[in-house]
């Protein structure tokens, strides 16, 4: 007999309860990956999150064969695939980890009609977060919106499990399945434009767990660090959380390990701030969960009527970095160049093209879902609409960052937008955010010349920042 378990977005041995389930059954296992796209909805993984999803295929299945056992990948809606493969294998049950996306919700209802169906035992397990998204209610039993009281919730009540070690071999079915080489699904992007990304990130457990480790040494200093974007002060853990490189619990017990070893009296002001920042991906998915509509509409209706502008001319300067704002520039194009961006940095230019460009937050929702390594629906739609004012525990619309203040206080030596933008970097300090006001002769001495080695900027601080508070208060004043 065997089992086969559907490898989805937990794509690791660690600490995967399906696995684990399989094992214990004791029959033949097929470990399975349905490369689907049409069941994602209108959020297929972008290019970004295809290239690691590629490199990733291939490191489970090197894991899966120092275990005896292999990855069968396959494409095709997954209720299809799996059913072929139930038929061809004659498996009696199939195992997998829970997915929270709405359209992954609709995709496993008919996996598991399609099972039940044909007699084959199945169950899906949560696997991807410390606690599923029913788990928390307020006391009256509704979704949480404000994230406060639900990271008390989390830390008061509910324990963590414990998480489950990586089995060391995996009996094989009696006969393996067809299955396509990760190449043939053509993930890696055609132009060279990825090319970087390697140099950058290992994709994969092991990756995942390298990058953890030397986490650690400066975990203590989180707390102040994490604002820094010229250093390297976070984990950089996001996109392996998301493809199940490592699980939430490992990682969560993970830290709590670590901080006993190191002192008496709990964790430490960084771990505890890390912690916290782990929960806010649990309060990501949770408001998904229960707001399914939100990658698509504000959560506060009264948003659905702001007056955005359309301008293909300054989204296209934005997403390239071009905006004549250095600080903004200089995280559009770590964004391109790594796949990734701070996240104090996805904050200013989030709020840069809602508030200073009056640009929908979806265009920039749907930029970062292309180019983000860990492009994530919770996590992404939680930013933009926090960052838009529209969402839950949102920052207040009125709020504008300011760019130029923003990038002096946290980046103080200009490290950061020296190394994003350099065409700036022989401009002083004291004018690297803000070359426009720089004398003729700095920047001459700079190799500057604003609107032609560097733009002038699309949008004054000041000037966009009165745009973006009247059109809050036109839609405030309706009833
Ligand atoms: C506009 C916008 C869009 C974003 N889009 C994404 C996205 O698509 N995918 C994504 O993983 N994160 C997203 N974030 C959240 C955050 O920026 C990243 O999770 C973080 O920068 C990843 O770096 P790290 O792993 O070093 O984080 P660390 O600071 O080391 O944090 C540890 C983990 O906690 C989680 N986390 C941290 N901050 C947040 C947060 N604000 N919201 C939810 N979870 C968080 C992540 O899983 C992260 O890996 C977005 C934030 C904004 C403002």
């Amino acid at each position: 007999m065997t089992t086969i378990v559907w490898f989805r977005q937990d794509l690791r041995l660690d600490d995967h309860p399906a696995l684990h389930a399989a094992v214990k059954r004791g029959e033949g296992i097929v470990p399975v990956y349905v490369w689907s796209p049409d069941d994602e909805g209108d959020w297929p993984a972008g290019a970004a999150s295809r290239w690691w999803l590629h490199h990733s295929l291939q490191s489970l299945d090197a894991s899966l064969r120092r275990c005896g056992s292999r990855l069968i990948v396959q494409s095709g809606r997954a209720v299809e695939v799996l059913a072929r493969l139930v038929d061809t294998t004659g498996a009696s049950t199939v195992f997998w980890s829970r997915r929270y996306e709405p359209a992954a919700v609709k995709v496993e209802s008919k996996v598991e009609k399609m099972l039940g169906e044909r007699g084959v035992k199945c169950q899906g397990f949560n696997a991807s977060l410390l606690h599923d998204p029913d788990a928390i209610r307020t006391k009256t039993g509704g979704p949480y919106q404000v994230f406060t009281p639900f990271w008390k919730t989390l830390q008061d009540g509910l324990e963590v499990g414990r998480p489950l070690a990586a089995p060391k071999r995996l009996k094989s079915p009696a006969k393996w399945p067809d299955s396509q080489s990760a190449d043939r699904l053509q993930l890696l992007p055609t132009l060279g434009w990825a090319d970087a990304f390697s140099t950058v990130w290992t994709p994969g457990e092991a990756g995942a767990a390298s990058r953890l480790k030397s986490f650690f040494a400066s975990i203590q200093e989180y707390d102040e660090e994490r604002d820094r974007p010229d250093h390297e002060g976070t984990s950089r853990l996001s996109a392996h959380l998301h493809f199940g490189e490592i699980s939430p619990s490992r990682l969560w017990c993970a830290i709590i390990e670590h901080e006993s070893a190191r002192r008496h009296h709990g964790p430490s002001t960084g771990a505890t701030s890390f912690l916290r920042e782990v929960a806010w991906r649990e309060f990501a998915q949770h408001l998904l969960h229960h707001f399914p509509n939100t990658p698509e509409r504000p959560l506060r209706d009264a948003y659905g009527r702001f007056p955005w502008r359309r301008s293909s001319k300054d989204l296209k300067a934005w997403q390239r970095g071009m905006t004549g704002s250095p600080y903004v520039d200089a995280g559009m194009r770590q964004l391109w160049s790594t796949g990734w961006m701070h996240n104090r940095v996805r904050m200013m230019v989030a709020s840069f093209l809602v508030k200073h460009l009056l640009l929908d937050w979806r265009h920039g929702a749907a930029w970062f879902w292309d180019t983000l390594v860990d492009a994530d629906l919770a996590n992404n739609t939680l930013g933009w609409q926090w960052c838009a004012g529209c969402g839950a525990d949102a920052a207040p619309y009125f709020r504008v960052f300011n760019p130029i203040t923003q990038g002096e206080k946290f980046d103080p030596d200009g490290l950061y937008v020296r190394q994003w933008v350099p065409e700036l970097s022989r401009v002083p300090d004291k004018f690297l955010c803000r070359p426009w006001e720089a004398p003729p002769a700095v920047l001459r001495e700079a190799g500057v010349r604003l609107g032609s080695t560097y733009p002038h900027p699309i949008v004054e601080h000041s000037e966009g920042r009165q745009r973006a508070l009247a059109a809050l208060a036109s839609i405030k004043e309706k009833p």
